[in-house]
C-alpha cells in the first residue's frame, strides 16, 4: 500500500503537533522551517537563548490550559515524559488553594483535571521538537523557507499540491498528498490562494492589548513562592502576573493597553517595569534579589488579534489538499492563553479527518466543522470578554466616562478576582475551570450558588480579609506617572 505523504510548513507547535498526529495515522511527514536548528548547545536550562526568528513571540509567557496538558497525557504520553524530563511541570488545582482557604477545600471528581502546565515556550517547543525529530516522527527540514504553493489553478477549488522551497542553494519544489500550513501569523499563503481565485475568508478584530516581559532566575537554593487563584494580579487597565516555568525560570508579564497614555510607554523603561512590579505585592515575592535575578531586558510585544480564517465559501471548499493549523487557522488574544491548545487539539482533529475521509472536499468540510465544534463558542465568548475588558481599561484610565453600569461591573470584577477566587475555593474551581478550557468560560455565569458565594465575599472573616486586601495591592496611576516622569528628569 502507498504511504501518503504530508509536508507541514513551520515547525512551531501547531506544525510539530500536526507531524504527530498525522504520523500516528500513517503519513510519512515533513516539516520545513525556514528557522535554522537549534544549536546542539542549547539546554532545558538554556532554552531562551535559542533565537526563534520566525517566532518572535517565543519569549513572551505562555499559559498551557488544563484542557491542552489533558489532551497531550492522554495521546502522546512518551511525549507527556519527554516533557517532565525537559523540565515542564504540572500545577493542580489543589496546589493552588490559598492557605487560608484550605480549610473550606474538599476535594471534588474532577479536581484533577484542574492541572495546567508550567513552562517557558522555548522550553516547550524544544523538547517537542526533539521527540518528533528523536522518534521519527517526522523529518525536519530547518533553515528553508516555504516560498509559495504549487497549486493547479484551474478552481475553485484550486488544487495544492505541493510547496517551492527556497534556500541559499535555490528553490525545489516538494510535492505531497495534503500541504498544512503551520506558518503561523506572519502567514501570507491565503494571499497567493486568493490571488489564484480562491475565496479565502477572515474574521479579524484588533485587540488593543500589549505585552511588557522580563525573564528572571530562581538564585541557587531558593524555591518558588506558592501561585494562588490566578498567577496574575488583573486590575482594569493591567494585569501583573509571575508564571513559575521550566528549570527555575520565571516570566514576569504586565499585561497594559496599547493606547494607554501613561503605561504603554512607561513600562518598556526597565526601572519603571521594576518598580510597579515590586508595588504589586502578588509579584513583588518573584522579583526580590534574594529570590532570584533577571535575566532579559524588558521584552515588549503588541501584535494581537482575533481571527478566524475560512477555506470554505458559500458551502463551496476553495483549496483541496491544503489545510490550516494553529495560528494560520483561528486566533484569540493571547491574554486567555489559547493558542497552543487550539494548535494541538486542532492538529489532531485534521488528521481524524485524513484518515477518516477520501473525499477531498469532503475532507475541508469535515475539518472546518470539526474546528467550530471543538473552539468557536469559547472564541465567540472571549471576544466578547476582550470587549468588555477594553472598556473597563477606557473607564479606568479616563479615556471614557464611566456609567453606573461600569462602576458595578469593576467592584464585582474586583470581589471576584481579588477576594473571592482566592478565599472559596468552590467559586476558584468553578472559574478556573473555564479559564483552563474545561468548559465554556461563562459557564459559571449559569451557576447561582457561584453569584451568591462572590457576593458573600464582600464581608470576609479579618485573616481571609488580610490576604485579599495584600493580593489586590498595586501602584496608583499617579504613582506611575511620578515614577516615569522622575525617570525621564534623570535621563535628561
Ligand atoms: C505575545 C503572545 C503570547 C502568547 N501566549 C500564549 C499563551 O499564554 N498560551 C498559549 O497557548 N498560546 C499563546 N500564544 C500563542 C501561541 O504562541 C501560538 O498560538 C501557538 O504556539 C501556535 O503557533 P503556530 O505554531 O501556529 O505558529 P508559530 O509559533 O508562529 O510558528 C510558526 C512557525 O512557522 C515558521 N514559518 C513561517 N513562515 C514560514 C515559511 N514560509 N516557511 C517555513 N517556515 C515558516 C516560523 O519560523 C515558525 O517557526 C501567544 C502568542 C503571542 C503572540
Amino acid at each position: 500500500m502507498t504511504q501518503h505523504t504530508a509536508v507541514i510548513i513551520g515547525g512551531g507547535i501547531a506544525g510539530l503537533s500536526a507531524a504527530l498526529a498525522l504520523q500516528e495515522r500513517g503519513f510519512a511527514v515533513t516539516v520545513v522551517e525556514r528557522d535554522p536548528s537549534p544549536p546542539a548547545s542549547v539546554d532545558w536550562s538554556g532554552s531562551d537563548a535559542w533565537r526563534r526568528r520566525g517566532a518572535p513571540h517565543a519569549l513572551q509567557p505562555h499559559v498551557l490550559t488544563a484542557r491542552l496538558r489533558n489532551a497531550v497525557n492522554a495521546w502522546y504520553p512518551e511525549l507527556a515524559r519527554a516533557l517532565r524530563e525537559a523540565g515542564v511541570w504540572e500545577m493542580g488545582f489543589a496546589e493552588s488553594v490559598h492557605p487560608a482557604a484550605k480549610a473550606d477545600y474538599r476535594p471534588a471528581p474532577g479536581d484533577e483535571d484542574i492541572t495546567i502546565l508550567m513552562s517557558r515556550r522555548t522550553t516547550l517547543e524544544l523538547a517537542m521538537r526533539r521527540y518528533v525529530a528523536g522518534a521519527g516522527v517526522a523529518v525536519i527540514v530547518d533553515g528553508v523557507k516555504a516560498a509559495s504553493l504549487l497549486v493547479d489553478d484551474d478552481g475553485p477549488p484550486l488544487v495544492v499540491r505541493g510547496v517551492r522551497l527556497a534556500d541559499a542553494r535555490g528553490e525545489r519544489d516538494v510535492t505531497a498528498d495534503v500541504v498544512i500550513d503551520a506558518s503561523g501569523r506572519f502567514a501570507g499563503f491565503a494571499d497567493q490562494l486568493r490571488a489564484a481565485g480562491a475565496r479565502v475568508s477572515e474574521e479579524q478584530h484588533a485587540s488593543h492589548s500589549a505585552y511588557f516581559t522580563r525573564h528572571y532566575r530562581l538564585l541557587p537554593g531558593q524555591r518558588f513562592p506558592g501561585v494562588y487563584g490566578l498567577p496574575a494580579a488583573a486590575f482594569g487597565d493591567m494585569t501583573v502576573a509571575a508564571f513559575p516555568a521550566d528549570n527555575g525560570a520565571i516570566v514576569v508579564t504586565i499585561g497594559a493597553f496599547k493606547d494607554d497614555p501613561l503605561l504603554f510607554d512607561a513600562l518598556a523603561d526597565v526601572e519603571v517595569f521594576e518598580a510597579v512590579c515590586r508595588a504589586t505585592p502578588r509579584v513583588a515575592e518573584w522579583i526580590d534579589p534574594a529570590l532570584s535575578r533577571p535575566t532579559t531586558d524588558v521584552m515588549g510585544w503588541a501584535n494581537m488579534d482575533f481571527l478566524w480564517r475560512s477555506l470554505v465559501h458559500d458551502g463551496v471548499a476553495q483549496a483541496r489538499g491544503y489545510f490550516l493549523v494553529g495560528d494560520t487557522a483561528l486566533r484569540s488574544n493571547p491574554k486567555y492563553g489559547r493558542g497552543c491548545t487550539c494548535a494541538v487539539i486542532g492538529a489532531r482533529l485534521l488528521a481524524e479527518v485524513l484518515a477518516e475521509e477520501p473525499d477531498p472536499d469532503g475532507r475541508v468540510h469535515r475539518y472546518e466543522a470539526a474546528l467550530r465544534s471543538a473552539f468557536r463558542t469559547e472564541w465567540d465568548e472571549l471576544l466578547a470578554v476582550d470587549a468588555a475588558d477594553y472598556r473597563r481599561f477606557q473607564v479606568t484610565a479616563g479615556l471614557v466616562p464611566g456609567s453606573l453600569g461600569d462602576a458595578v461591573r469593576s467592584h464585582f470584577q474586583d470581589l471576584l478576582l481579588h477576594r473571592a477566587m482566592l478565599c472559596d475555593p468552590k467559586v476558584q474551581r468553578a472559574l478556573l475551570r473555564g479559564f483552563y478550557g474545561l468548559g465554556a468560560p461563562s459557564a459559571w455565569t449559569r451557576d447561582p450558588e457561584i453569584w451568591a458565594r462572590i457576593a458573600a465575599a464582600s464581608v470576609l472573616p479579618r485573616s481571609k480579609a488580610r490576604v485579599a486586601r495584600r493580593y489586590a495591592g498595586r501602584p496608583s496611576r499617579a504613582q506611575i506617572a511620578e515614577w516615569t516622569q522622575a525617570r525621564s528628569r534623570r535621563a535628561c
